[in-house]
């Protein structure tokens, strides 16, 4: 080996997928999928290529999103996508960034989905497309409509969609229930992961939070704004026995339930997720 008599990398000589693994600052996962990522390769040849001289372009690249990730921006956003519920989904810091927590929305509605033909499906804030065609790849049959504000988040919902050939899901830009059309109701299932941080909240300044949209994280309010808004306009846009599912914050559970319960939903309960925290709340329409 080249390495000197101490057993370091030596101080100068080519570049290699090794050597940088060795550098410290990044954890070596991070450091894997930034260089995947810049050499388009897979995580097998990043092992079985480790020797090999890494063109100055191509360190220069890695070095850029390493000071990046340094910084604090999320890896996400810097290799550009995100895996959810088996798919590969673009993000942008338009759009949230899917987290694992919320693939629960999606067994729930999936599961309440099981027993209806071709049915439909609103999702209220898609941000990335997530959940929306996380549900139209399980249930190629369903109609579904994802809705959210903010044109750039849609563009990358549009994109997702393109990418992963699924032509059943309707994008349509929409205030929660404002702009969306009556004859697209009713539907049998409503999902939302709405902003439901508290404004002010700690955690909106720290971490990945810092590089993500605001607006998809707090309603700038006492976190409950949206969240009653989507569950208020639900019952009259689902069929009877259609239901409306949310996910909220590890707080909220209770609330959520009396929002439901004060709508008129029957069954109203929460589920935990696998940290067992109760992270959504839903309930049927009688
Ligand atoms: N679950 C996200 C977080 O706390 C928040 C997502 C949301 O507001 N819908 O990091």
């Amino acid at each position: 080996m080249a390495h000197g008599p101490t057993g370091n990398a030596p101080a100068s000589g080519p570049l290699t997928v090794a050597t940088l693994l060795r550098e410290p600052g990044l954890p070596a996962l991070e450091t894997r999928i930034l260089l995947a990522h810049v050499l388009g390769w897979s995580r097998t040849q990043l092992i079985t290529r480790d020797r090999e001289p890494l063109a100055p372009d191509t360190v220069a690249a890695y070095r850029e999103l390493r000071a990046r990730r340094l910084a604090g921006e999320p890896i996400a956003y810097l290799v550009g996508t995100r895996e959810f519920f088996g798919l590969t989904l673009s993000v942008s810091p338009a759009v949230l960034i899917p987290r694992p927590e919320t693939e629960l929305l999606v067994e729930l509605a999936l599961e309440r989905l099981a027993a209806r033909q071709a049915p439909r499906v609103l999702d209220l804030g898609t941000g990335s497309g997530a959940i929306a065609l996380a549900i139209a790849h399980a249930r190629p049959d369903a109609k579904v409509i994802a809705l959210d504000r903010s044109d750039a988040a849609l563009g990358v919902a549009r994109e997702n969609a393109r990418r992963l050939g699924l032509t059943h899901v309707q994008w349509l830009a929409s205030d929660w229930y404002a702009a969306l059309p009556a004859d697209t109701a009713p539907f049998d299932v409503i999902v939302s992961n709405p902003p439901y941080i508290v404004a002010g909240d700690e955690h909106l300044s720290r971490g990945d939070l810092r590089f993500e949209p605001v607006d998809a994280l707090t309603d700038h309010a006492d976190g409950l704004a949206a969240l009653r808004t989507i569950v208020s306009g639900a019952p009259s846009r689902l069929v009877a026995n259609g239901w409306l599912l949310c996910e909220h914050g590890y707080h909220q559970a209770a609330d959520v339930r009396a929002l439901c319960a004060a709508a008129g939903f029957a069954d109203v309960v929460s589920e935990r997720d696998l940290a067992g925290i109760e992270r959504t709340t839903g309930g049927r329409r009688p």
